[in-house]
């Protein structure tokens, strides 16, 4: 992307404090030439990419910051009920590659200072001994919703908001599949083993770099014993009567459920 983008008339501007996107009028992704009303709080910005041929750049936002008159800080979680999904991706996108930047700004094999490549995200050593690339990292996570006829498999972590249950799911191991996981996974929380495992989507959660991979699985054997460690509770739940609080529209958790109620004549 030409430098002369950077300020183009036509370009979005992600702009992130901690996890809370900067929209105007709490609904729009600022467009046209920075700097905004909030120059002086930029930190750093980084081109990402482009969305209908308008550039996107990635904005960090100091920590304390305040949003101007006509504009509102609205959590990452949050964005789904307003952005449209093209650009809820480039927010998780953004936001990724933020911190991604922001902890590879030395080596992690010299430990000599990294600078900014061309091109795609890269962050390269200086030292001239050493001179690695470094590119983003994506952690997978599994994410599963098994099913037991007309019931399906909920749980809550401790840090939940109370009274919240949604699939389990937990991150892929070192040299293991996300099949060998979803076992490994499932066990290790609620001693229950599972089969017929079916891929259903994926969604990239910046929290900081994950990309989950949904699954739904059919019960198999075993009784739940909780893992006291990972989970508070799970339990299977008929469709009709599923927990009050379930995790929200923009999460793949909350597709999983969903998908699962339509095949029960429900949702
Ligand atoms: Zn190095």
């Amino acid at each position: 992307m030409a430098d002369s983008d950077i300020t183009g008339e036509q370009a979005y501007w992600f702009a992130f404090c901690g996890h809370a996107l900067l929209l105007r009028d709490g609904r729009e992704v600022p467009d046209g030439r920075w700097p905004h009303p909030v120059g002086e709080a930029v930190v750093r910005t980084l081109p990402v990419g482009e969305i209908g041929g308008r550039a996107c750049h990635a904005v960090e936002l100091a920590a304390g910051f305040d949003a101007p008159a006509g504009f509102e800080l609205v959590g990452y979680r949050a964005l789904s009920q307003r952005l449209a999904p093209t650009q809820v991706r480039m927010a998780a996108r953004a936001l990724e590659l933020l911190e991604w930047e922001r902890s590879h700004l030395f080596c992690g094999a010299c430990g000599s200072p990294t600078t900014r490549g061309m091109g795609n995200p890269v962050r390269r050593c200086s030292n001239s001994g050493c001179g690695r690339d470094h590119y983003p990292k994506i952690s997978p996570v599994v994410i599963i919703a098994v099913e037991r006829g007309p019931e399906i498999l909920l749980g809550r972590s401790h840090h939940f908001v109370q009274g919240m249950y949604s699939t389990l799911a937990g991150f892929v191991d070192a040299g293991e599949s996300a099949e060998e996981a979803i076992h490994r996974e499932l066990f290790e929380e609620t001693r229950i083993s599972v089969a017929n495992l079916r891929y259903f989507g994926s969604q990239p959660w910046p929290f900081p770099h994950s990309l989950m991979l949904g699954y739904h699985a059919d019960y198999a054997d075993g009784e739940i014993v909780c893992d006291p460690e990972e989970i508070e509770d799970a339990a299977f739940f008929r469709a009709d009567k599923l927990p009050d609080t379930l995790p929200g529209p923009g999460t793949i958790a909350r597709w999983l459920i969903n998908d699962f109620l339509r095949r029960n004549g429900l949702g």
